[in-house]
C-alpha cells in the first residue's frame, strides 16, 4: 500500500488523480489532500477518502472545513492552514507519493519539498519547473527522488524516450522533441478579432477540459512556451531541439524522433487520467477508466507549423529560454498576473502579452545558481508587482 498526498486535489488535475487512486484501492492509500479555499470540495473528498491530514491554506476556509467534517467525529482527519503546510505534507514519513498539481508558483516549495523528500514526485505544476528548474532537479537528484511528469506532453515523451536517456539525448541516438499544441480555441481566429474575446471563450477548450488559468495559457500559447521549458529541465535539453507541431485532434501527445529515422509517438484520447495512471502505476501499467482510443473516429490526425506572430506569448518564452536566468521566473509570474487580470474582466486577451512583454524588458535576465531560491522569489515577488503596476497603467 503506497501512501500519496494531493496537493490541489480539489482542481481539474487533483480531482482526476483522484478518480484513478479509487480505481486501485489496493494499491493506494491517501495520506493528505490540500486546497485553496474550496471547503466544500475539500469535505466532499475527506469524507470518501479519508485522510489523516488536510490543509486549507486560507485560514477561514480552514475553520469551515472543520465544521463541515465535524460529522467524521474521530475519522477527521488533521486540519492545518497557511501556505507552509503544503511542504509538511508533501514530506510526511507514510507518503511515498506525491501529485504535485496546484497552480502556478504557489506550487514551488511544496514540489521542491517533496523533492528534497525523496519522494515519486508525480509533477502536473509546471510553473515550478519554470521559475526554478535547476533547483528542483537537484533536488531530486540529489535525495534519490525520482520525477514523473504529469503534463501530457511530457509524459508522452518520458514514454517515447529510449531506457538509456541518462546518458544524455543526443548519445542515446534523439535527434528532436517534437511538442505538440492543439493551437488553443483560437488557432483560426482573425488576430484582429482576438481584443474582443472572453474569458469564458478563451476558456472553451476544443478538446481539454481544465482550469481556467492553464485554458487561457492556451489560448495565448503560452502554455506551450512554458512546456519548452519545461521539457528543457525534464529531459536535459536546449529549445533548439524542441520542435512545436500543431495537432488540431490531440490524439498524439508528442513525440520523439531518432537519429536512425525513426518517430515514436504516444497516442491516447485527450484525458490527463491516462499521463496520471501512467505515473501512478510506473513502471507498471494500471487501468485508467479513460476509453480505448477509436482510429477510425479519429480518421485524420493534422500537423502544421505554429504562428509565433499570431501568438506573442510563444514568442516571449522562446525570449525567455533563450535568456535563462530569471528571465522565466518574470515571464510566469507576470503571465500569472496578467492572466488573473484578464479572467477578472480588468483587461482585454491581448493585453495578456503587453503586461509580459513590458514587465520581461523591465526586468533584464540576472544568473541564478543553485543556492538561489530565495533570488528567484524576490524576482517572482518584483515582477508580481511591476506586471500589476502594467495593468494599473492600462487600466487608468
Ligand atoms: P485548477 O485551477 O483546476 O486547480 C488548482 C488547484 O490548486 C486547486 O486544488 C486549488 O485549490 C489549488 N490552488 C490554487 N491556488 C493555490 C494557492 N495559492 N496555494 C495552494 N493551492 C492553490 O488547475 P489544474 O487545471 O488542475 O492545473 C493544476 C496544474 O497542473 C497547473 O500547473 C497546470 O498547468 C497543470 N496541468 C493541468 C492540466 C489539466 O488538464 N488541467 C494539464 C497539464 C498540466
Ligand atoms: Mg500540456
Amino acid at each position: 500500500m503506497k501512501g500519496i498526498t494531493i496537493l490541489g486535489s480539489t482542481g481539474s488535475i487533483g480531482v482526476s488523480t483522484l478518480d484513478v487512486v479509487a480505481r486501485h484501492p489496493e494499491r493506494f492509500r491517501v495520506v493528505a489532500l490540500t486546497a485553496h479555499r474550496n471547503a466544500e470540495r475539500l469535505a466532499e473528498q475527506c469524507r470518501r477518502f479519508r485522510p489523516d491530514w488536510a490543509v486549507m491554506v486560507d485560514e477561514a476556509a480552514a475553520a469551515e472545513l472543520r465544521d463541515r467534517l465535524a460529522v467524521m467525529g474521530d475519522a477527521m482527519p488533521r486540519i492545518l492552514s497557511g501556505a507552509d503546510a503544503l511542504a509538511t505534507v508533501a514530506a510526511l514519513d507514510d507518503v511515498e507519493y506525491v501529485m504535485a498539481a496546484i497552480v502556478g508558483a504557489a506550487g514551488l516549495m511544496s514540489s521542491l519539498a517533496a523533492a528534497r523528500a525523496g519522494k515519486h514526485l508525480l509533477l502536473a505544476n509546471k510553473e515550478a519547473l519554470v521559475v526554478a528548474g535547476a533547483l528542483l532537479m537537484d533536488a531530486a537528484k540529489d535525495n534519490g527522488a525520482t520525477l514523473l511528469p504529469i503534463d501530457s506532453e511530457h509524459n508522452a515523451i518520458f514514454q517515447c524516450l529510449p531506457p538509456m536517456r541518462d546518458r544524455g539525448l543526443p548519445e542515446a541516438g534523439v535527434d528532436r522533441i517534437l511538442l505538440t499544441a492543439s493551437g488553443g480555441p483560437f488557432r483560426d481566429a482573425d488576430p484582429e478579432a482576438l481584443a474582443a474575446v472572453t474569458p469564458d471563450q478563451a476558456c472553451a477548450h476544443p478538446n481539454w477540459s481544465m482550469g481556467r488559468k492553464i485554458s487561457v495559457d492556451s489560448a495565448t500559447m503560452m502554455n506551450k512556451g512554458l512546456e519548452i521549458i519545461e521539457a528543457c529541465w525534464l529531459f536535459d535539453t536546449r529549445p533548439q531541439r524542441i520542435q512545436v507541431v500543431v495537432h488540431r485532434q490531440s490524439v498524439i501527445h508528442s513525440m520523439v524522433q531518432y537519429n536512425d529515422g525513426s518517430v515514436l509517438a504516444q497516442l491516447g484520447n485527450p484525458d490527463m487520467r491516462t499521463p496520471i495512471a501512467h505515473a501512478l502505476g510506473w513502471p507498471e501499467r494500471i487501468e485508467s477508466g479513460v476509453a480505448p482510443l477509436d482510429l477510425f473516429e479519429v480518421a485524420r490526425l493534422d500537423f502544421e507549423p505554429p504562428a509565433p506572430d499570431r501568438f506573442p506569448c510563444l514568442r516571449l518564452a522562446y525570449r525567455a529560454a533563450a535568456e535563462g536566468g530569471t528571465a522565466p521566473v518574470v515571464l510566469n509570474a507576470s503571465n500569472e498576473i496578467a492572466v488573473a487580470a484578464f479572467l477578472d474582466g480588468r483587461i482585454g486577451f491581448t493585453d495578456i502579452a503587453r503586461v509580459v512583454e513590458d514587465s520581461m524588458d523591465l526586468l533584464p535576465a540576472e544568473p541564478v545558481d543553485l543556492s538561489g531560491l530565495d533570488h528567484v522569489l524576490s524576482v517572482d515577488a518584483a515582477a508580481r508587482q511591476t506586471a500589476e503596476q502594467r495593468i494599473a497603467a492600462m487600466v487608468a
